[in-house]
């Protein structure tokens, strides 16, 4: 553990290899920003495409949850507030922005946090 962690520069290239990284997987899921609604038009197949078709949607909308999130911490990189609360303007512990580095929350304000679309009911 770093006792002095005043430089997440270390963090951008973090940041930006997972912004192309999801915005690729979801450039894989989608065409033109909508998820892909083309398919084989075998009646015995439809209900399969169907659910499949759900799971991408699902599987698109996780995805972009997280590319929001990416996008946000390094916009707060740039102007110097990454690694403080977006609420009380603390700074968030070590230990928390390692397991999460793309939260803007302290420990105290996680619950006010917009949680993944997964943990979600
Ligand atoms: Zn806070």
């Amino acid at each position: 553990m770093r006792a002095v962690p005043t430089d997440h520069e270390d963090k951008r290239s973090v940041f930006t290899e997972e912004r192309q990284h999801l915005l690729q997987q979801i450039d894989e899921l989608t065409v033109g920003g909508q998820v892909d609604l083309d398919f084989d038009d075998d009646f015995s197949d439809r209900s399969l495409v169907a659910s499949e078709q759900g799971e991408n949607r699902s599987l698109a909308s996780v995805l972009q949850a997280q590319l929001i999130l990416v996008e946000r911490a390094l916009a707060r990189l740039d102007d110097g507030t990454y690694g403080t609360c977006e609420i009380c303007s603390n700074p968030i512990g070590a230990a928390r922005l390692e397991a999460l580095p793309a939260t803007s929350y302290c420990i105290e304000h996680a619950d006010t946090a917009p949680r993944w679309p997964t943990e979600q009911g």
